[in-house]
């Protein structure tokens, strides 16, 4: 979980970034970015709607969907891996690696290995791809040992 300091730090940037982007800072979207940001499990939607839930009994599942992907658009938050209904996310948007567990699903977060990658010339020229992501598969530490 990201320490006080830190969690603040990332709710002012939350605020502004939705008033920037024409989006009202309402009590449901900052308790929904509230939960996504002490979920260092990379929760996909279902996951962070049984959390939000119990301090939004009353929140659909639809909103925190499109919640997510208004922070996504905002830039707050980032899909990591998945499909549609499946897709994790994650509150960390500076640039990192991934492990993720080819077995249990875990997903970790490599943020003491600089990110570092050049885009070959004929990828960019081609593509002119506005993400990149590297994730790295394997069997995790817990997983290893059961
Ligand atoms: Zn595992
Ligand atoms: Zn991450």
């Amino acid at each position: 979980m990201a320490d006080v300091k830190v969690k603040e730090k990332l709710i002012s940037d939350f605020k502004n970034s939705c008033r920037s982007g024409g989006f009202k800072v309402t009590p449901q979207r900052t308790i929904i970015y509230e939960e996504l940001i002490s979920s260092e499990d990379h929760p996909n939607v279902e996951l962070l709607y049984n959390r939000v839930k119990k301090r939004l009994p009353d929140i659909s599942f639809d909103t925190v969907y499109r919640t997510l992907m208004t922070f996504n658009e905002l830039n707050l938050a980032s899909v990591v891996a998945g499909l549609s209904a499946t897709k994790r996310y994650d509150f960390r948007t500076e640039k990192h690696y991934h492990f993720i567990c080819v077995r249990c699903g875990a997903i970790h977060d490599i943020l003491d290995v600089p990110f570092k990658f050049d885009t070959p010339v004929s990828i960019k020229e081609k593509y002119n791809p506005s993400n990149i992501r590297i994730i790295f598969e394997g069997i995790c530490t817990k997983c290893r040992l059961k």
